[in-house]
């Protein structure tokens, strides 16, 4: 059983013009593919981990063999980031649900919640991607982490990312990060980040 990058769930423009269509072909198609092959071509001697999901390799880390840990690392939580990006972008969804209500409690506002997680997106020196996580005693957090490490090697369930790699806003932002941060608040899934939420809280 080979990882597979999931089919996009809407169109490549859908989520025009905060992000364009011809970043969400070369995005999904190349760069995710890239990932998913590199760790397909890793677990090739492995036939027990091959069946495994993406998110449960990441999750127990430290018991895979060494020789294969910096590819699942990588490439592994370039799969899983990456899976759960598409996920979470739409355009125009509502601001509410339970999640939306914890993160008021725990930020304050929406506001401040908002100006925390761009200054994760923005103080990510380099390659990397700012979250918003369930920690291991169910709060929520926001983080960033570089490159492809995902937040489950931690043991904390991400529930909303942003790629702040400059390969997901180049082409339309050039080095202008800021622009690329702030368009996002106009494509986030609320419902899907909801579903996450109550997923990790159980
Ligand atoms: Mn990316």
């Amino acid at each position: 059983m080979a990882h597979e990058v999931p089919k996009l769930p809407y169109d490549y423009d859908a989520l025009e013009p905060h992000i364009d269509k011809e970043t969400m072909q070369l995005h999904h198609d190349k760069h995710h593919q890239v990932y998913v092959d590199n760790l397909n071509n890793a677990l090739k001697n492995h036939a027990e981990l091959q069946a495994k999901p993406v998110e449960e390799l990441l999750r127990y880390f430290k018991d895979l063999p060494a020789e294969i840990k910096t590819a699942v690392r990588n490439h592994g939580g370039g799969h899983a980031n990456h899976s759960l990006f598409w996920e979470i972008l739409k355009k125009d969804v509502p601001a509410e649900g339970d999640v939306v209500e914890a993160i008021k409690k725990k930020f304050g506002s929406m506001e401040k919640f908002k100006e925390d997680f761009t200054k994760a997106a923005m103080t990510q020196f380099g390659s990397g991607w700012a979250w918003l996580i369930v920690d291991d005693i169910g709060e929520l957090q926001v983080i960033n982490l570089p490159n492809q490490d995902s937040p489950l090697r931690q043991n904390w369930t991400p529930i909303l990312g942003l790629d702040v790699w400059e390969h997901s806003y180049y082409k339309k932002y050039g080095p202008a990060r800021a622009s690329y941060v702030e368009a996002f608040w106009n494509v986030v899934n609320w419902e899907a980040v909801d579903e996450k939420f109550k997923a990790a809280k159980g």
